[in-house]
């Protein structure tokens, strides 16, 4: 039987062999200090670890174990922390080598795999270039950012040339957690600070600072995507909007008052931002986020190959209806990531 719809999985990650050798060589030298990236990748390559040859292959293991998951096509991209970890020179210099090597597995398997565009936002004017270039040149839909470059929150004003960059050329920015901002060990505890609960509220606050940053009044059209249903978000709508009320009412004392805005914080969110599931496939928040955002703004991600649980396939069904299936699986992230082509075998 088939079915009247095809899967795109949105958050499906690789790690590029240039890459790899980027994050050896800096652990081996010890360029990345004692850094929540070396906790999480330090032996990654020394051990045998379980996600190492998932990320290395674009190429027939995927495509098996998207074929016993019911996936169609992976929207690739390179595994976090991307070019993020690295000092500005080696990250601009192997932003186009990685993309290249992108373009490439995409275009061995076009039907199968599209991708996201890796940038280097230690430095915004060449990434905004390299943006131009993934979408014109390389036909990539979309960019990845994971989240804080080397300690320095996306909300900076100087990173604003990528905004511009990303709207001008429809690319919709999705950000991914990467291993936490020097602190968030301390603030989010108890072995929690990664995949567990860490991730979600360090990409939540990215999300919302450059909301409050008036980045979104500068540029309306910028579309983001955010995994793991939004990051916990659709949950806060009615309390963010009524404090972004509340904290600027004569008397109340909030230093420094929240920025005047266009619209209501909910509103940005319902416009400019998408969510995808990785990893989150219980039905009954992704209804709700659905109902909070609107349908045609929840789609769907694996996080493959480390939340690889064909099973969930079955259960994210469940919370869909036959009115906003095929939108939820294929349709919105043909329309958001630029997929014309066939998609599946
Ligand atoms: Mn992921």
């Amino acid at each position: 039987m088939t079915r009247p719809y095809k899967r795109i999985a949105t958050e499906e990650a690789f790690m590029a062999p240039l890459v790899r050798d980027l994050y050896s060589r800096g652990i081996a030298r010890g360029a990345f200090g004692d850094s929540g990236f070396v906790r999480m990748w330090g032996t990654i390559f020394t051990d045998k670890n379980p996600f190492i040859e998932g990320l290395m292959d674009i190429g027939p293991l995927r495509l098996a174990e998207m074929e016993r998951a019911g996936i169609d096509m992976h929207l690739l991209s390179q595994t976090a922390p991307g070019l993020q970890v690295l000092d500005r020179d080696t990250a601009v210099g192997a932003m186009p080598e990685l993309n290249d090597y992108l373009a490439q597995a995409v275009a061995r398997h076009p039907t199968r795999f599209a991708g996201l565009c890796s940038i280097a936002p230690q430095d915004p004017a060449a990434s905004a270039r390299e943006i131009e270039r993934c979408r014109g040149r390389l036909g990539l839909g979309g960019i990845m950012i994971n989240s804080h470059t080397n300690g320095e929150w996306l909300d900076r004003e100087k990173y604003w040339p990528i905004f511009e960059a990303a709207e001008a050329s429809d690319m919709p920015i999705y950000i991914h957690p990467q291993t936490p901002m020097p602190g968030l060990s301390e603030f989010v505890r108890q072995g929690m600070e990664m995949a567990f609960y860490g991730f979600a509220v360090e990409v939540s606050t990215h999300m919302l600072a450059i909301i409050a940053s008036g980045a979104l009044d500068r540029f309306p059209k910028l579309r983001f995507v955010l995994g793991h249903l939004g990051e916990g978000l659709p949950y806060w709508l009615y309390r963010f909007d009524y404090m972004q009320w509340h904290l600027t009412r004569p008397g109340i004392p909030a230093r420094p008052e929240p920025r005047k805005l266009e619209l209501k914080i909910s509103e940005y969110i319902r416009r400019n931002v998408w969510a995808t599931t990785s990893g989150m496939p219980a039905p009954e928040p992704i209804r709700f986020a659905q109902k909070q955002i609107g349908e045609d703004h929840v789609l769907y991600a694996m996080d493959y190959p480390y939340q690889n649980e064909p099973d969930e396939v079955a259960m994210t069904e469940e919370a869909l209806t036959d009115s906003n299936r095929k939108a939820f699986w294929e349709d919105i992230a043909r329309g958001l990531f630029h997929i014309d082509g066939p998609v599946g075998a």
